[in-house]
């Protein structure tokens, strides 16, 4: 697939103050200088291998994300080289996130994954842990927590607005219950249910197959 230029500038205006993550499994590194062309500065993958290699080849100016399942022993592979990680999910991540980003002194910027629809298939931290996970942090100084991300549930994008709202309501309570930190950000949003998400308070889409063609 290619990048639609269209596409990706208009959704990049209708976003606005949103942030734009380009899902970029579905291309090449070739196509990756053309979404910064368009002014899509952020690109998200979800696999280390696919990562490494875009990575690599990629000159330009943008940043990456790491936005899929990541697991701990590939940590070390991506902590020096991506700017945020969406998709914190475990006890196991948080410890390793320390662990790699104390060796590289640097601290890294993570939001945590909540399985807010309790979905079975889903990866994420449930609801009711959420106090016990950021207690887990204070200790952790090479991680920063900015805030949450969630995937909706597969099903009538009008009906995925409850489980954006919910993600909201929680990362603003804990923004009040843990103001140390910066809570901001709120990783909701794709191809499907993205208009839904930014009218519930979404500050970070990631969108892929909308800014493609074949
Ligand atoms: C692919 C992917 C997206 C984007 O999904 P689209 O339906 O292509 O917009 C968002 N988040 C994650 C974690 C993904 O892997």
């Amino acid at each position: 697939m290619i990048v639609n230029e269209e596409a990706v500038k208009s959704i990049l205006e209708e976003i606005k103050p949103a942030k734009l993550v380009a899902a970029t499994k579905y291309v090449d590194s070739d196509q990756i200088d053309a979404l910064e062309a368009c002014g899509c500065m952020i690109y998200g993958e979800n696999r280390v291998q696919a990562f490494l290699k875009k990575y690599e080849e990629y000159k330009g100016k943008g940043q990456w994300h790491f936005i899929g399942t990541l697991q701990t022993n590939k940590v070390k592979y991506i902590i020096d080289k991506v700017t945020l990680i969406h998709s914190v999910n475990s006890y196991k991540l948080i410890n390793e996130i320390e662990k790699q980003a104390a060796k590289h002194d640097l601290v890294m910027d993570v939001l945590l994954q909540v399985n807010i629809a309790h979905e079975d298939s889903k990866h994420g931290f449930d609801e009711t842990e959420m106090d016990e996970v950021m207690a887990s942090l204070s200790n952790k100084p090479h991680i920063h927590v900015r805030g949450l991300m969630m995937m909706a549930p597969n099903i009538d994008e009008e009906e995925t607005r409850v489980y954006f709202r919910k993600t909201k309501a929680l990362l603003d309570r804990l923004a009040k219950d843990y103001p140390q930190y910066e809570l901001t950000e709120l990783s909701m949003g794709m191809s499907n249910d993205y208009h839904i998400a930014l009218e519930e308070g979404s500050t970070m889409v990631r969108i892929g197959r909308s800014l493609f063609k074949d």
